[in-house]
Formats: C-alpha cells, structure tokens, sequence
C-alpha cells in the first residue's frame, strides 16, 4: 500500500507493537504490519488488533514481564510542532521503526 503520510510505498512485515487494553499496556511481539520504507509509519488491519484484544481477554501465555518506567518530558525539551523541520521528523521516525 501508499503510506498516507510521505506517500512511501509499504512492505508487510512482522513487527513489536505496544498495545492499550483496559488501561494495561501490552507488548504484543510478531504482529503483522505494513511499514513504510521510506518514513517507518507503520498499519495495522483492524482484523490483527481485534484479533490481539480476544487473545488478551481470553488466557493466553505470558513469554516475559518487565518493569515500565513512566517519565514526564519537561518543557524545555519539547519541540513545537513548527519547529521541528521534516527531515527531522522523518529521521526520528526512521529511528523509531529501527528499534523493532
Ligand atoms: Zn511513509
């Protein structure tokens, strides 16, 4: 498929996705996505997540637990959306898709 953000062409791979149930988060391994090549974006079919959110309601094995730091980014630190220039964005987008 066309990636709706940069217009990239998109490849289905096996990807981590953090996944919301019920205020809990999850860290659903080997889910299957279409990712962007060209900006990381990544898609989810609506068949795949509600397909996650049965296996988490029903018993289901837990390969690891970890420990989960919830941190507030101050200010100072924070880019307005303006200011943050494309190439940039793309780049940390990059980044993020590479840690999978
Ligand atoms: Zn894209």
């Amino acid at each position: 498929m066309i990636c709706e953000f940069c217009g990239g062409q998109t490849a289905k791979k096996k990807v981590k996705r953090q996944h919301w149930l019920h205020r809990r988060l999850y860290i659903i391994e080997n889910v299957e996505a279409e990712v962007c090549s060209e900006c990381g974006e990544r898609y989810f079919h609506a068949k795949i997540l509600d397909g996650i959110d049965s296996l988490l309601k029903s018993t289901h094995t837990v390969k690891e637990k970890l420990e989960v730091e919830v941190v507030l980014l101050q200010q100072h630190f924070q880019c307005r959306g303006n200011v943050l220039k494309k190439k940039q964005f793309l780049y940390l987008k990059r980044k993020k898709s590479n840690d999978n």
